[in-house]
């Protein structure tokens, strides 16, 4: 067998959009209604299966605080994959997205991969048939997100961590932009 190709990958957004609870879903295929806060940023790995290759992920999971923003250069300064998520109930956790993709886009390497993710998509769905969406509970269209993703060069996603909806795609997307080692 190949050997596994090594990603450092970060994860960046605003606190309580579920940065930690994709990690875990990604990670230990679960998920707590009530997550605590990440404190400074944590550390976890997962190998993942794309075709031939195996993709060991380094993850570091950030803080979203405010008072660990000065903190998030230490973790994507080496990263060669990035995920920005925000919460598509929460409109400024949409702009904060928007200024993320900004900063990697000035600071990170310039060869990085990066995933914008609308989390939280079973907010929105209805309960019936997992059919249609459940009215006004959606702040940030899917044009949206598209629309940002396309004019920066992003993969985008609309995930739950909760039901885990579209969870491994991203990290399948990603592992498919990354070149062999
Ligand atoms: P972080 O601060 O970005 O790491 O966010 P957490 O992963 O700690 O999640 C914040 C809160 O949102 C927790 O109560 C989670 O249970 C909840 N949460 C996370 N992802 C989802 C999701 O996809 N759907 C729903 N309904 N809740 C979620
Ligand atoms: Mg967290």
């Amino acid at each position: 067998p190949t050997p596994a190709t090594s990603v450092k990958l970060v994860l960046l957004g605003e606190a309580a959009v579920g940065k930690s609870s994709l990690v875990l879903r990604f990670v230990s295929n679960d998920f707590q209604e009530n997550k605590e806060p990440t404190i400074g940023a944590a550390f976890l790995t997962q190998k993942c299966t794309i075709g031939e290759r195996t993709i060991k992920y380094e993850i570091w999971d950030t803080a979203g605080q405010e008072r660990f923003a000065s903190l998030a250069p230490m973790y994507y300064r080496n990263a060669q994959a990035a995920i920005v998520v925000y919460d598509i109930t929460k409109p400024a956790s949409f702009i904060k997205a928007r200024h993320w993709v900004k900063e990697l886009h000035e600071q990170a390497a310039k060869d990085i991969t990066i995933a914008l993710v609308g989390n939280k998509y079973d907010l929105v769905q209805d309960d019936d048939e997992g059919q249609g969406e459940r009215e006004g509970v959606r702040k940030v269209s899917v044009e949206e997100g598209q629309n940002l993703a396309a004019e920066e060069g992003l993969l985008f996603y609309e995930t739950s961590a909760k039901t885990s909806y579209n969870v491994n795609d991203v990290f399948i997307g990603i592992g498919n932009k990354i070149p062999e080692a």
